[in-house]
């Protein structure tokens, strides 16, 4: 019942009307009732605080006087005309002007009344005067929804502010659908988790964000509606787990066979990290226990992903399964395969590479090869997806760099087997904790905090375009000491032509500097053809040339040890993922690497931070979190698709604690009574599913 009011279109909300509705929808995306309940105040006046009027002064922003109107005069006439009326309290006087509805102020205030007046104070004629202020008739101990002590404020338009809907005008309407509504609202969350965690209820919460009688209710009304959001979110992520492990079964890898251990024993060139073990530990019991596993896998650029994912591979072909691993690139599925040949040797299982590129008849002899089990690992892009491509048995799928594959495209690779293959996700862009809960709260999470062994940290400097000479002089000692080095230009969409010029202007300095013979130059940028900028690679991995000038097209994959700078041109264009991500290019080998950040005079604050940032830290997962908190979690680089980031009130950045919270909760009870089926919990399940809007539950996600 109460949800069916909530769905009432707004225009059928009285005071409001077609056209306003017409432009709520366009405006503020509101369509129905609950939709404006939802549009909650984006701050709130401190309406308990009263000014004298000897403590004003310009600066103040709205501030609230109580005080008397003394006297009144209309002055001017057409567009000068405008009422005036002196207003005192014991500490002095000001004015109060009016240039329009002066009829009807005229007649609604009388000298001599008591006011509560609102509104901005400046100084005019070496007065202080509020013009259009706020006006309330002075009436002690009365307190109703215009008199609150916080006064919310609304976001509003131009376009609805002229047709009186501007933050008053919103206010005035959730009045309205507040009394006509609240008492039918029914509470979403069982009554022993609000006692426990100590929520008010919905009822009193929806009210108080809107007219909050006091801090604490404001409060205590802000942290209940946080909570429901980050709830359901986590509850719909957990239940869908729950559901998976239901259905699926998983392939049982429990022999440690032949590959594994000739591997291990014979092969690896260093010994693993202990938090690279205790990541394969993880994965190994997922893989045992006959459900089917679905794990992210974060770890810092040269963490060492990959050694890990090829081991876990091993292990699904020693149980009699095949693999593949896919790239978001073309670029980085190649260096994967080369680094995972290379790793194996060749008298091992057997591994190739399938892309866009991959020449017809290549393709189906490998198409024959993967359908009777004859190649063990596919390497790969998108390409993969594809229908064609069958596997006999595909047991595990390792994905890199997740984020870039849609839902559509891993719900894919799950259908290529009868058994869904395991799932193993890794990122190197280290996502903040409670991103990843929000975003993959519905897998498991492994994460690498450990480099290997003998890594020196990378030497982050900042340098402006002015100190470039210092920088060639360090470019000149690095190569001669051997060295190999990267610079990188941005080259963003929007300003792809004058980037262009800036990386030819670029290219052209190095050459000056650097020049033939004793020194060689790469250069590599998107408008190059697939095999130029190969050959150019090419020429930079086998150290041929010392310098490699790139547009970020190098930012994921290459893995060249002996480059030990990366020189990023215009960084404070990048975002701090993407200079992060670039910086993991450096620093694989055992010398000294360095990070140098040019940038020009001018940086904006943002832009500052970010600089700051980098050269302070090493550490992915600290910039990450600053990352979330410069940018919000709209903006962070994956989540833009995601529904799941809906948030009305509840801040990723800012509400950990909170999200933690919920989503412990909503463990313990999916521990409890994980199809909610107990009478407590069955209201729970009701609402869940009308708030997911039908989408079923056992929907891959
Ligand atoms: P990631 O994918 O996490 O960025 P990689 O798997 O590409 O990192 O590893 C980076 C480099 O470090 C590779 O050259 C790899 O062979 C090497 N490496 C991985 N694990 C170790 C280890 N435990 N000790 C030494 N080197 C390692
Ligand atoms: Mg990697």
């Amino acid at each position: 019942m109460a949800e069916q009011i909530l769905k009432t279109q707004i225009e059928y909300l009285k005071g409001i009307g077609s056209q306003r509705a017409e432009i709520l929808k366009k405006d503020l995306g509101i369509y129905t009732y609950e939709d404006l309940l939802q549009h909650y105040p984006f701050r709130y006046i401190d309406r308990t605080r009263f000014y004298k009027i000897s403590e004003l002064n310009p600066d103040l922003p709205s501030v609230q006087i109580l005080g008397r109107v003394v006297s009144k005069e209309i002055l001017g006439d057409k567009s000068t005309k405008r009422l005036i009326a002196r207003f005192k309290d014991e500490t002095g006087s000001m004015e109060l002007v009016w240039f329009q509805s002066i009829r009807w102020i005229d007649k609604n205030i009388q000298a001599g009344s008591v006011f509560i007046v609102f509104g901005k104070p400046v100084i005019f004629n070496g007065h202080f005067s509020i013009s259009h202020p706020e006006l309330e008739p002075y009436q002690p101990n009365v307190v109703n929804k215009g008199n609150l002590s916080l006064q919310p404020v609304y976001s509003s338009t131009e376009k609805l502010k002229q047709f009186n809907l501007d933050s008053k005008g919103l206010q005035r309407a959730q009045a309205t659908l507040i009394d006509m509504v609240i008492r039918s609202i029914e509470e979403t969350i069982p009554n022993y988790i609000l006692q426990k965690h100590n929520l008010i209820s919905l009822q009193k919460a929806l009210y108080h964000i809107h007219f909050p009688e006091n801090v604490e209710l404001l409060k205590a009304a802000e942290i209940r509606i946080k909570f429901e959001e980050l709830f359901f979110i986590q509850l719909k992520l957990l239940r869908t787990k729950v559901i998976r492990t239901q259905k699926y079964k998983g392939a049982i890898f429990n022999k440690v066979g032949d590959n594994f251990n000739t591997f291990f024993a014979k092969k690896l060139p260093f010994s693993l990290t202990d938090a690279q073990k205790r990541v394969i530990k993880e994965i190994r019991k997922d893989t045992q226990g006959g459900i089917q596993m679905n794990r992210l896998l974060q770890g810092d650029v040269g963490s060492g992903k990959t050694v890990v994912a090829l081991m876990i591979m091993l292990l699904a072909i020693d149980n009699g399964y095949q693999a593949c691993i896919m790239a978001p690139t073309e670029i980085l599925a190649q260096q994967h395969y080369l680094s995972i040949k290379d790793l194996l040797g060749d008298d091992f299982v057997s591994v190739e590479l399938l892309t866009g590129s991959t020449l017809k008849k290549a393709r189906l002899s490998l198409h024959e090869r993967l359908e009777n089990g004859k190649l063990d690992i596919l390497v790969g892009t998108h390409a993969l997806i594809e229908d064609s491509v069958k596997f006999k048995n595909l047991g595990l799928v390792v994905i890199d760099e997740q984020h870039r594959f849609g839902v559509e495209q891993r719900a894919k690779l799950w259908r290529k087997n009868v058994i869904p293959p395991h799932v193993l996700v890794m990122t190197a862009t280290p996502i903040p904790r409670t991103l990843a809960m929000t975003l993959y709260g519905d897998l498991d999470v492994s994460i690498i905090n450990e480099l290997p062994e003998g890594r020196k940290p990378i030497k982050t400097v900042h340098l402006y375009h002015s100190q470039r000479l210092r920088m060639f002089g360090f470019m000149r000692e690095e190569i001669a000491k051997g060295r190999q080095i990267y610079i990188v230009y941005p080259l963003i969409k929007e300003s792809e032509k004058l980037d262009l010029l800036y990386l030819e202007a670029g290219i052209e300095a190095i050459i000056d500097e650097f020049p033939m013979p004793e020194y060689q130059v790469s250069i590599v940028h998107g408008k190059l053809g697939a095999k130029q900028k190969a050959s150019e690679m090419q020429r930079f991995v086998r150290g041929e040339t010392q310098i490699m000038v790139a547009t970020t097209v190098i930012e994921v994959g290459v893995n060249v040890p002996n480059a030990s700078v990366m020189i990023i041109e215009n960084a404070e264009r990048f975002g701090l993922s993407q200079l992060h991500q670039l910086r993991g290019r450096v620093g694989r080998g055992a010398e000294q690497s360095f990070c140098v950040l040019m940038s020009g005079n001018k940086l904006s604050t943002d832009a500052r931070t970010r600089l700051e940032t980098m050269v302070k830290t090493n550490d992915g997962f600290e910039i990450a979190e600053i990352d979330l908190q410069l940018r919000g979690p709209g903006n962070i680089e994956g989540t833009q698709q995601s529904g799941v980031l809906d948030l009305k009130l509840a801040n990723l950045s800012f509400d950990q604690k909170l999200l933690i919270e919920a989503r412990e909760t909503v463990k313990q009870l999916l521990e409890d009574d994980p199809e909610l089926k107990s009478e407590t919990n069955l209201p729970l399940r009701q609402f869940f599913e009308q708030k997911t809007d039908g989408i079923s539950w056992d929907k891959i996600s």
